[in-house]
């Protein structure tokens, strides 16, 4: 066989992998791949279902929520009923518009000036005004009437100078809290200032501090209704007194925050009659100036007409996140919330997750969508639950198989191939081998028989050589079926006790003679004393003969072949050292295979079968011994064989 015949062969064996494995794996692969395809789009589907459930169960959720804000008033700053009259349930509006107040507070104005008014400002009896009220205060220091009376017994205690006393009145009206006006004013309002007035002209700083603390406190959360100009009022006088005020700036913009949302709810109250006209449900989505409100009117069980107005930033504030916890207890999905505009207004979305599916608000909130994504789940949670991992791993795992197959079946292929490459050159190496000697046997035979050999002594010669190559040839068979009987492990060893030294010298005198032509000097020497081994002695004559052949052979230029024999406690060595072409490092390694041969260009037509070193390698195994080989190119070779002493190895 040739190596072209080789190559068909690789690449039919090739051809038949990817035939038989490659491409129904290739198939199966991509059937497997569609199968994802369209698995994917399933899932995507049943995603997109999940998905929208969630957001149907949120919205359900929420307009339950809503109808419940509608009445909460933490949520609802203005609630209106239309029954008879429109009635105003009021939250954090600083004043109403007039409209609102015509028949509120104003009870004592009406109620007209009375003797203590007439003693204190026609009179100016001071004192006689004073008793007038105290007196009007047995026995009744409650309700409005005794509150305006307070409010005159404080002012008049003032005028006489008496601060203290004056004091201790207006903080005794702080502590009933009063909800109605004394002719406009709210005598909270009133009481707080002129405390804060009484502690200026006592100098006591501290006290006017905390005074005024108070003062733009219940400015800021008003207990009775008042219009515009009341407030006003007093809203300038905290500004006169700004200087005193520690952290002035944020109480500012607090009531300056106030003062907006008022103006805006009220222009709301001011179309209130519009709003109560409509009979049924109705819902409104007024965002205005950064605030968002939701107008929801309806008609409640008595019949009434209820408008509510819904502060839906608070909502959002502090409402959606709650919400959103109790429609998604275990949190399985991310959440966002955004107005049309664009403005996130909720955001609990986890780290990693896009492509969050849109679904919009149901009325009454046009352009409000929620959108919902599943959250990751763990690895192989995931990978366990999604076909898709799965299927692409199992896809993954069949791809690297068939590469792997595929690498596999080449690197048999190759070693096969040159295994087979390997023994069809043993054969033909054997069989030059053997030419030559039987070629020179029959030569000289056919010589001795035509008697053109004439003497004795040239006769004795052939005779010589001719037993010469028989034992070489018989060397050479023994080799062959040595090394088939240890191939099929069948080869037998007859261990005896064996004297090295005279088993070397007779093999080393056999080759000196056998080169003596050559040029070739075959030295030995013996190193201190050398014990016996235990061997088996045809065994042990091959390895040192193949070796001292293959030195022969090898470095037949080298002019000389150093035997030596050496001994240590534990083995012998047997060292053939010779000085020809030595062996390269990569070719080391190598040459104690099986049927190897170095390059025979560089082995320069030297006949040999590659089985040589192999047989010596095995029976020095065999013998529980080792062969090593140092060798430097162009240098030299030198073999060593090392041989346990210790009797009990040999088995
Ligand atoms: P063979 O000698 O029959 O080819 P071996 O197994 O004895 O087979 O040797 C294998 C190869 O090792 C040889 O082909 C040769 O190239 C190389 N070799 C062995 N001994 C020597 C040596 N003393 N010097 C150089 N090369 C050697």
């Amino acid at each position: 066989m040739n190596p072209v015949d080789h190559g068909s062969k690789r690449t039919r064996i090739i051809l038949i992998y990817i035939l038989g494995v490659v491409i129904p794996g290739v198939v199966l692969g991509f059937m497997a791949y569609r199968g994802i395809r369209s698995d994917d789009a399933l899932r995507e589907k049943q995603v997109r279902q999940e998905l929208n459930l969630a957001a149907q169960d949120f919205f359900q959720l929420f307009n339950k929520e809503l109808a419940d804000w509608s009445v909460d008033t933490t949520f609802s700053p203005l609630v209106l009923y239309r029954d008879s009259n429109i009635r105003i349930v009021k939250n954090q509006l600083l004043y109403l518009p007039g409209k609102f107040l015509t028949d509120q507070g104003n009870g004592m104005l009406n109620a007209g000036p009375d003797r203590g008014w007439e003693l204190e400002f026609l009179e100016n009896n001071l004192e006689g005004a004073k008793d007038f009220f105290v007196n009007k205060l047995v026995g009744n220091d409650k309700g409005s009437s005794a509150i305006n009376a307070r409010c005159s017994l404080a002012r008049i205690l003032r005028k006489q100078g008496k601060l203290d006393d004056a004091l201790k009145e207006y903080q005794k009206i702080l502590l009933l809290n009063p909800t109605e006006n004394i002719g406009q004013l709210p005598p909270n309002l009133v009481s707080a200032l002129e405390i804060v007035k009484i502690y200026q002209s006592l100098n006591d700083t501290a006290k006017v501090k905390t005074g005024i603390k108070d003062f733009s406190a219940k400015l800021l959360n008003p207990i009775s209704a008042y219009n515009f100009q009341t407030f006003d009022l007093f809203y300038s006088e905290l500004q006169k007194l700004k200087v005193n005020i520690p952290k002035a700036d944020t109480v500012f913009k607090l009531l300056d925050q106030a003062i907006q949302r008022t103006n805006h709810l009220n222009k709301f109250l001011l179309m209130a009659d519009e709003y109560l006209a409509y009979p049924g449900n109705q819902l409104v989505y007024m965002p205005k100036n950064g605030y968002r409100d939701l107008l929801v009117t309806q008609r409640v069980e008595s019949g009434e007409i209820r408008a509510a107005l819904v502060d839906l930033n608070r909502m959002i504030d502090n409402r959606l996140g709650p919400l959103i916890k109790s429609a998604d207890a275990e949190r399985h999905y991310s959440w966002k919330i955004k107005e049309d505009s664009g403005i996130v207004l909720f955001n609990y979305v986890k780290p990693g997750v896009t492509s969050l599916l849109p679904f919009p608000f149901p009325n009454p909130l046009p352009g409000w969508q929620v959108e919902i994504q599943i959250n990751p789940k763990p690895f192989f949670k995931a990978l366990l639950e999604s076909g898709k991992g799965l299927y692409a791993g199992v896809f993954g795992l069949l791809v690297l198989w068939l590469i792997m197959g595929l690498i596999f079946t080449i690197y048999l292929l190759s070693q096969e191939l040159r295994l087979s490459r390997m023994k069809t050159n043993f054969i033909s190496n054997v069989s030059h081998e053997f030419k030559s000697p039987v070629t020179s046997i029959r030569h000289m035979s056919e010589l001795l028989k035509l008697r053109r050999v004439r003497t004795e002594e040239k006769k004795d010669e052939f005779y010589d050589s001719m037993i010469e190559q028989c034992d070489h040839l018989s060397h050479l068979i023994e080799n062959i079926l040595d090394f088939s009987k240890i191939e099929d492990d069948i080869r037998k060893y007859h261990f005896k006790k064996i004297d090295p030294t005279d088993l070397i010298k007779n093999l080393v005198d056999v080759h000196r003679n056998r080169s003596a032509e050559s040029g070739l000097d075959f030295n030995f020497s013996v190193s201190g004393s050398i014990p016996q081994v235990m061997a088996d002695q045809d065994a042990l004559r091959q390895v040192v003969y193949n070796l001292l052949d293959n030195a022969g052979k090898y470095a037949a230029g080298g002019r000389r072949v150093d035997v030596n024999l050496s001994a240590t406690d534990k083995e012998i060595c047997i060292e053939v050292k010779d000085y020809g072409r030595g062996i390269a490092p990569a070719d080391q390694k190598k040459i104690f295979e099986r049927f190897y041969r170095v390059d025979d260009a560089q082995n320069e037509g030297i006949k040999g079968s590659g089985i040589g070193l192999t047989l010596i390698k095995r029976i020095v195994e065999s013998h529980q011994g080792w062969v090593t080989v140092s060798s430097e190119l162009g240098m030299g070779s030198s073999f060593y064989v090392y041989l346990p002493i210790d009797q009990s190895l040999a088995k």
